[in-house]
């Protein structure tokens, strides 16, 4: 049985494409499934002029839109709860009209002065909404009640920036009231990391470096930039992609048993993770980090000829890295990341490979066996979810040779279906105060730390660019790196 939650959702950047897209079709699975029922209300707010029927019919687009019927009683009793208000919020007086607004639903609504305000917009205006809430009055107060603030992506372009930010934040909420979105973080099989490393001795007994050769995470995109180019490209592939999404996955990947399952024994659990990461020096980030920008094939444009994008931009569309842990776990043990656009799929995968044995028994003078493979564990995390182990087997033959084999888990397309989508799971964790799976802000500014220095070395000289093809995995310095070390990516096109 689902529990009821109580709150008044306020969404800044409400007729936006993510409020749309993803968060309202998010929300009305949770009504449907009983988190969200009766004693709840949502303000969607921008500058743009509608009244509640239009913001409404806006609404039931966004459930067909993502696959909802919308002729339903309960489609259109969800709808009811949603309320529109045009407010600029660079205009602090225009405040006490939300305020009023948020305290009439409130009573309306019973919702018992639960407040969560979602900054769905542009990142330049999180510390003046975040003030604007707390001196104009639209925290409730009182010792029962929660006001919690989600903060999309992203937070900072570094450091610096990063914290300015959260110390505006942090002036009007604590920590433990900040939710900072990561949505990698709300997907099915990064939350089956811990089950699988903390659930299984098999798996857990054999995380570290004494059985581990290394690591690989890839987040592969097939699209280039589409309609995103003016954001992308003050952004890049390193602040875009590895200091959220990879820096948690690998956090993830890497931290130490937690003594309990809870947001705060999770977080520090990452923290003390992120803090052994090694930040390397100009010569070691020149080496261990590389970029690329996708190149021009058949009718697709190169990526400076896409549109929004200046002709000379030296942005990176792909970076692949090596990432060392300066602990007793993970010493000698590197971590491989690579994400990039306009790559050969859409997939996002871990690969973890264990040493070979040792010794090979097979592989004496008169025989013809190859030499025994790694055991490999993947993690597959989309588009399909599931993991696969290779080990090694006798092939089904006379004689003696082996082959390897691979034991694959995956999950069948019906759950798959029925699967929450990660914003559902991650409005549903703040709904219920659960911060697990969102970064936290010591993780965050670790991360921004490792990455500042990647892009510090990078500043300091002009790339090769354009140096991809389309639709391949990168360009040949990712596949360098990774063979200096005598090593290769588990994925590779065509196997
Ligand atoms: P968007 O441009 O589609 O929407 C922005 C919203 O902010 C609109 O509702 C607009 O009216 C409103 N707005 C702009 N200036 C305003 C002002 N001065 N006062 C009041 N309202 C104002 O943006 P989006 O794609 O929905 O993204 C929103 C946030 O989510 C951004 O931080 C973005 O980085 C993040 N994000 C978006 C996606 C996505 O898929 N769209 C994915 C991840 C993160």
């Amino acid at each position: 049985m689902a529990t009821e939650r109580k709150a008044v959702f306020l969404f800044f950047g409400g007729t936006g494409d993510l409020a749309y897209r993803k968060l309202y079709p998010s929300l009305f699975n949770l009504y449907r499934k009983g988190n969200l029922r009766s004693h709840f209300a949502v303000i969607g707010t921008s500058r743009a002029k509608m009244d509640d029927d239009k913001f409404r019919a806006a609404i039931k687009k966004s459930l067909a839109d993502s696959g909802n019927r919308t002729d339903s009683k309960e489609a259109s009793d969800f709808v009811s709860h949603f309320y529109y208000q045009d407010h600029d919020v660079t205009d602090t007086a225009h405040y006490a009209v939300l305020k009023e607004l948020m305290d009439k639903l409130d009573k309306k609504y019973k919702a018992e002065g639960h407040r969560i305000f979602y900054l769905s917009m542009a990142p330049q205006f999180f510390g003046t909404i975040a003030q604007d809430l707390k001196t104009q009055g639209l925290l409730s107060e009182g010792k029962d009640v929660f006001n919690r603030l989600v903060i999309e992506k992203p937070f900072g372009r570094d450091y610096d920036s990063a914290k300015l930010l959260n110390d505006a934040l942090s002036k009007s909420f604590d920590e433990d009231q900040i939710f900072r979105i990561d949505h990698y973080l709300g997907k099915e099989m990064i939350q089956n990391i811990e089950a699988l490393r903390f659930g299984n001795t098999l798996v857990e007994s054999l995380w570290n470096n004494r059985y581990i050769d290394n690591i690989q995470v890839t987040l592969s995109e097939k699209l280039g930039v589409e309609e995103r180019a003016s954001y992308y490209d003050n952004s890049g592939a390193l602040r875009d992609m590895v200091q959220n999404h990879i820096m948690q996955i690998v956090s993830l990947l890497a931290m130490e048993q937690p003594v309990a399952f809870t947001d705060t024994d999770i977080r520090a659990e990452k923290v003390k993770a992120l803090r052994s990461l090694r930040v390397y020096n100009v010569a070691d980030a020149a080496t261990n980090f590389v970029r690329g920008q996708y190149g021009s094939i058949n009718e697709q444009a190169d990526y400076r000829h896409e549109d929004n994008v200046p002709h000379d931009s030296t942005t990176e569309t792909f970076v692949a890295g090596k990432l060392l842990f300066d602990n007793y776990r993970w010493s000698g043990t590197p971590f491989y990341i690579r994400t990039g656009k306009m790559l050969a799929d859409k997939f996002t995968r871990v690969d973890v490979v264990f040493k070979r044995p040792l010794v090979d028994i097979f592989a004496f003078p008169q025989s013809q066996n190859t030499p025994l493979a790694a055991n490999v564990l993947t993690i597959f995390v989309e588009p399909h979810a599931g993991f696969s182990l290779q080990l090694n087997a006798k092939t089904n033959d006379t004689g003696f040779s082996t082959e390897p084999i691979k034991l694959d888990y995956l999950v069948d397309a019906q759950k798959s279906k029925d699967t929450p989508e990660p914003y559902e799971r991650l409005l549903h964790d703040v709904l219920k105060g659960d911060g697990t799976n969102f970064s936290s802000w010591p993780e965050v500014s670790y991360a921004w730390k490792f990455v500042d220095q990647i892009r510090r070395v990078w500043d300091l000289q002009e790339p090769q660019f354009p140096n991809y093809t389309p639709h391949s995995m990168g360009p040949a310095a990712a596949e360098e790196l990774i063979q200096r070390d005598h090593r290769e990516w588990v994925y590779r096109l065509n196997n």
